[in-house]
């Protein structure tokens, strides 16, 4: 069988992958305890499942315009001046199937063969794959100062003049760290005198912890909304919790939507009626859910801190934000992938290979579940891991005895 070369060299989503592990063991009965999925615990909000809800029952669900709904539009205009103080246009606004098709369709619309992406590690697992299947070439930038926070310095070693555009995560999947407003007012000004565009993938923007905001790329740009280098990335996925709506959008200069529009129209026609208008009603409902679920996400980074500083051998930086952290556990094994393999065997914890967000030796764990899953979680790693801790351990309600330290 011939297949292309190029799309049987895409690597498979590794947190999907687990995924779908984690629900096999599940299946046979296996307590697992899932710290690797980003997906929020929360119910769907009452004003989306009211408004998908009306949508269903008028029965008549036909293609929207393909570049999304004028009243989702509207609202993401609304929530775009509100939360950005930002005012755009509806021809700069696309809507998308998730913030991943968005991103997708940009990286098509703006690169040429051979054309270079910057990405900062550590990084989303998908941005270098999508760069290599528009046939981009992803140039991973990795800060020299061993943290996670991006630098300039290296960031200007790696441009050349392939680079069409960096990608900035902020707050960050996968180390939950929020960029310092500094270093937001340096790229901005960096990308638009070099006219290089600045993507930045602002899924997380709202759930940042301690009071802090993100700062927002426009906040530093003189430029106009069909001018400025700034796009922006968003959707409902994360801070609504609506993971499986699929509907995100972008917001780029008007020439840029008309071709990501062509784009998607040859694709996938346009997102789902129904779920537009379930990304509709979260938008325009109750935003205290927002709130609610920023508090309660806050909790978990709390509890996971608090469990993780009493681990001897593992580093964490605290989290600023999302619901990832991206502890170092070099003392215990320099090779992610077999590390995560073994604590799903033992432990049957799921976490994700640091390697896949190009950080070797850490694990990516995710506090979107439940308290008790982070609690039990961490002590199931330490048990495996930690020859100090206790080596007979509860797993669901077998009893375990550590007998590899
Ligand atoms: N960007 C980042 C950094 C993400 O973590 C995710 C989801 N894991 C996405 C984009 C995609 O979001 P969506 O569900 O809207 O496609």
């Amino acid at each position: 069988m011939t297949l292309s070369q190029l799309a049987r060299s895409i690597a498979e989503s590794p947190t999907l992958r687990l995924n779908e592990e984690a629900q096999d063991l599940r299946e046979k009965g296996e307590p697992v305890i899932h710290l690797g999925i980003g997906e929020p615990k929360n119910k769907t909000p009452i004003s989306a499942v009211l408004s998908a809800g009306a949508r269903l029952n008028e029965g008549d669900i036909k293609y929207t315009p393909t570049d999304g709904m004028p009243s989702l539009k509207k609202a993401i205009l609304r929530y775009t001046e509100e939360h950005y103080d930002r005012l755009v246009a509806p021809e700069n606004v696309i809507v998308s199937s998730g913030a991943k098709q968005a991103l997708y369709n940009l990286l098509f619309t703006l690169l040429n063969p051979q054309d270079e992406v910057i990405i900062l590690a550590p990084y989303w697992v998908s941005y270098p794959e999508m760069a290599r299947m528009v046939y981009g070439v992803p140039v991973i930038v990795t800060p020299e100062d061993g943290t996670f926070h991006p630098r300039m310095e290296d960031i200007e070693r790696k441009v050349s003049s392939y680079t069409r555009a960096i990608v900035v995560n902020t707050p960050n999947n996968p180390s939950g760290l929020v960029f310092s407003e500094e270093f937001i007012g340096e790229i901005v000004e960096f990308c638009e005198s070099k006219k290089i565009y600045l993507i930045m993938d602002d899924i997380y923007h709202k759930l940042v912890f301690d009071g802090r905001i993100a700062p927002p790329a426009y906040r530093f740009t003189r430029k106009s909304p069909d001018e400025t280098y700034v796009i922006v990335v968003n959707g409902i996925s994360k801070i609504y919790g609506m993971t499986g709506f699929r509907v995100g959008w972008a917001i780029a200069p008007r020439k840029i939507v008309e071709i990501m529009t062509n784009v998607q129209a040859q694709t996938t026609s346009c997102p789902s009626l129904i779920l537009q208008a379930g990304a509709e009603g979260a938008l325009t409902g109750l935003q205290s859910i927002v709130e609610s679920l920023r508090l309660s996400i806050q909790n978990n980074r709390d509890v996971t801190m608090q469990e993780l500083q009493s681990f001897r051998g593992v580093r964490t930086v605290r989290p600023e934000g999302t619901f990832y952290c991206l502890p170092d556990f070099r003392a215990f094994s320099q090779d992610s992938v077999e590390l995560s393999n073994f604590l799903l065997r033992k432990a049957l914890v799921v976490t994700i290979p640091g390697i896949e967000f190009g950080m070797e030796g850490h694990l990516r764990l995710s506090f979107s579940g439940t308290v008790k899953d982070i609690t039990e979680g961490v002590a199931r790693i330490k048990w495996a891991l930690d020859p100090e801790s206790p080596n007979e351990i509860y797993i669901g309600d077998r009893r375990m005895v550590r007998d590899w330290l």
